[in-house]
């Protein structure tokens, strides 16, 4: 019989139970022990669903309470001194890394104040993972077990699973070294990291486990030559050691051929790839293994939530097992499940037809199982006369072709992607025009989702209250922002975003075109989840979106006002796309619905449009080459044709974040102003990138995924930080994205210090 493995499933619990006890515990309401119970509950829950589905390789260590690679930065003791000098207890410590943590000092404990560590993209996904920080006084040791225990704790339930920890090489490389270490390259402490490595691996074996997914997804990547070359150092290392188990190396989101030399004739008991991704690559991998290494056959897509298509994934599967042989062959997830919902039969507001078109992590379970029974020729002959029915159904439904969106798209011309004037011409006008201050002051458009905004639009959502209230219960939000805006003298105002539950479903909601979930959660970082909306079909937008709510927010002040909007880009990779067409042709289709509202507000008398794309980076092709060149086209293109129909003299903004960007990916969208997220970069490289930015650009200052609040001073040194290298007439203050996840408290705290450093330097120019 070929096996069949899942690579990880998700942690959240099926109604986000991570997310209550997480939250309870930062804000006291349980205590540890209870949040460790909820944690082991959603693995015991999760393995047996494994189990039961009949899956023959299970993970264990794919849960977190925050993110994996922080786990390894944790276990390894790579944990900057300004954690550990409070002593406080590992969980804690592990948490104010992800988020920082500030607290008063008490009658039995000493103040606490320090910034979380920087958060990045997990590859091109919209996981976030909190980066290694290394540097010269790392000491590398096992601080803890985790990866033991929750395998010992399945076995105790009567699971065998197989331990996953991200392998050395990606560990080092995904991370990067610290502001006191700049010179310091991470892959240059492989040598010290190993050891550490192999007495993991050694107690993982011990305590009975006998393979170990090791995840090295930096494979996929362009690599240095340093880098490709420490692939060998390592492995050869961990294959010296006694007591190391058999390793399965997983590589995932790509084609791995460019690095081939890397991995070849490495001592690994077999290797995983992803063929969602690449198909292609069966040949040149297949080719590298030896006569007994394992292939593990990524073929059921972990990012996605289409219905696996049986006929072609078989196909693959028998071509895999022509090359090596039944026994070697692992049917397997492409990659870990994380990035999709827990379990479609918890949907029960989807169009029966489209619904049958899905398949959420649980449903994915049994596309393993079913494959690896196909092609070990178990009768499946029902399944697969289903899925095949499902997959029919989807290509022939009209919503996937709409002759008039058709229409539209090849009417596009090259100069609708262009603003009338160029920048200074554009510039100079909106001098005009708004009259902003030098350091003109602003923020990025959501404050406080306050649990009263929650719940109501929770009711209104469920018919519980009617359009009149909810209407009246936002203006008077509004009101608030506006005003609190006013009263601590921030320049362009927002409207606060209370009416979005989130910036891309919030649009998915009003275009033509989406399928939505009730329940379909997917972590995007810590405790953050987003619901994606699913693109089914060709997109348009049947009416206004949010012209009336920016209408009212600029009709109450006098300050400009930004009409807030999500980028075409952005709601096209936080949703889960179509396969059936390209991202391109996606792209353009939700650009001209942009367009369309971006006119309608300038109609309306907004003369600020902010377009946030912040997933730009993430949507950018892993490697260079013309996959990359194409798409870093047609997102400016998208972004370009979404806001190039207004007069000079209205003012587009753009927005990103969470990424090391790239200025000249961000100069292609032309935009008047962009704001970015900065306030933990600190490598003076990335700095400098930007200074010879040409427009208008706001530079974070500050962390708006913790809840500490900088001083005035700390804004002030920064801000002069910033002069030293950036023209003053360009720069806006700003925080480095949304307020929405903050408290009131802290906000008003931090955007208080913010302007005033602000005014300091208005004074001093
Ligand atoms: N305008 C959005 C907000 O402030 C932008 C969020 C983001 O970039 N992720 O919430
Ligand atoms: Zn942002």
């Amino acid at each position: 019989m070929v096996q069949s493995a899942v690579l990880g499933f998700p942690r959240i619990g099926a109604f986000r139970e991570l997310k209550k006890s997480t939250e309870a515990y930062w804000n006291g309401k349980i205590t540890a022990d209870q949040l460790l119970a909820t944690g082991k509950e959603i693995r015991a829950h999760n393995w047996k669903l494994q189990k039961d589905a009949g899956v023959d390789i299970i993970a264990s260590n794919d849960f977190s309470f925050y993110d994996q690679i922080l786990d390894l930065s944790a276990l390894f003791n790579v944990i900057p001194s300004r954690y550990t000098k409070y002593n406080l207890p590992a969980l804690d410590t592990y948490f104010a890394m992800a988020r920082g943590l500030q607290r008063k000092a008490t009658e039995t404990t000493k103040a606490v104040d320090v910034p979380a560590l920087e958060m990045v993209k997990w590859f091109d996904s919209n996981y976030h993972y909190v980066r290694p920080t290394f540097s010269h006084s790392t000491t590398f040791k096992l601080n803890g077990s985790k990866p033991v225990d929750e395998y010992l704790e399945a076995k105790a339930l009567g699971i065998e699973t197989r331990p996953v920890v991200a392998g050395p090489v990606s560990f080092l490389y995904l991370g990067k070294s610290d502001k006191d270490s700049l010179d310091l390259e991470p892959i240059s402490l492989l040598e010290k990291l190993l050891p550490v490595y192999a007495e993991l691996l050694k107690k993982l074996a011990a305590a009975g486990a006998k393979t170990v997914q090791i995840d090295e997804p930096t494979l996929v990547l362009d690599l240095p030559k340093n880098v490709q070359a420490a692939f060998k150092t390592a492995y050869d290392y961990l294959a010296s050691v006694e007591g190391v188990p058999e390793l399965i190396l997983t590589t995932y989101f790509g084609d791995v051929t460019p690095n081939l030399d890397a991995i070849k004739g490495l001592k690994v008991a077999g290797f995983h790839f992803d063929f969602v991704r690449d198909p292609e690559q069966l040949e040149s991998v297949a080719s590298i293994l030896n006569d007994k290494q394992i292939l593990s056959v990524g073929i059921v897509d972990g990012r996605n939530i289409w219905k696996n298509d049986f006929a072609s994934s078989i196909a693959l599967v028998k071509k895999a097992i022509e090359k090596v042989g039944s026994d070697r062959v692992v049917v397997a997830t492409s990659s870990s499940l994380l990035h999709t919902p827990v379990d479609l039969a918890n949907e029960k507001k989807l169009d029966p037809e489209i619904k049958d078109w899905f398949s959420f992590a649980t449903q994915k379970l049994d596309e393993v199982v079913t494959i690896a029974k196909a092609v070990s020729g178990a009768d499946v002959t029902d399944k697969l006369a289903a899925n095949a029915k499902s997959v029919k159904s989807r290509k022939e439904h009209e919503i996937t072709n709409d002759s008039a969106v058709r229409k539209r798209m090849s009417e596009i011309t090259d100069d609708l992607t262009h603003r009338k004037s160029p920048f200074p011409k554009r510039l100079a006008i909106q001098k005009e025009e708004f009259h902003l201050p030098l350091f003109p002051t602003t923020t990025i458009g959501s404050f406080p989702q306050t649990k009263e905004i929650r719940v109501t639009r929770n009711k209104f959502s469920k018919g519980k209250i009617s359009e009149e209230e909810y209407t009246a219960f936002i203006k008077k939000q509004i009101q608030e922002v506006v005003k609190f805006q006013e009263d601590i003298g921030l320049d362009v105002l927002v409207h606060g975003e209370p009416e979005r539950n989130d910036m891309v479903q919030y649009f998915g909601e009003r275009l033509k075109g989406f399928a939505f979930t009730t329940n379909g959660w997917v972590q995007s970082y810590g405790s953050r989840y987003v619901r994606p909306p699913i693109i089914v079909g060709d997109v348009s937008r049947p009416g206004p979106m949010t012209v009336k709510t920016s209408v009212y927010a600029q009709s109450i002040t006098k300050k400009p006002m930004k009409g807030m909007l999500t980028g075409p880009v952005t709601i096209l990779r936080w949703s889960f796309p179509r396969d059936d067409v390209s991202q391109k042709t996606q792209a353009l289709q939700l650009a001209l619905s942009l367009r369309d509202e971006v006119e309608d507000l300038e109609k309306a008398g907004i003369n600020v449009v902010q377009v946030d794309e912040p997933a730009l980076r993430e949507g950018l092709p892993l490697r260079a080459g013309a996959e990359r060149s194409a798409y870093l086209k047609w997102a400016a293109e998208s972004f370009r044709l979404a806001t190039s129909g207004v007069k000079d003299s209205t003012q587009i903004h753009s927005h990103f974040c969470y990424s090391d960007l790239d200025p000249n990916h961000i100069k292609a969208l032309d935009a008047d102003v962009v704001s970015i997220e900065f306030s933990k970069k600190d490598d003076p490289n990335y700095i400098q990138e930007f200074a010879n930015y040409p427009n208008h650009i706001g530079l974070g200052l500050f962390d708006i995924h913790s809840p500490r609040v900088p001083s005035e001073e700390e804004f002030v040194a920064r801000i002069g930080e910033i002069l030293k290298i950036y023209q003053p007439e360009k720069f806006w203050c700003n925080p480095d994205c949304g307020l929405k996840t903050r408290k009131w408290p802290e906000t008003t705290a931090s955007l208080t210090n913010m302007v005033a450093a602000a005014k300091y330097y208005r004074n001093k120019y």
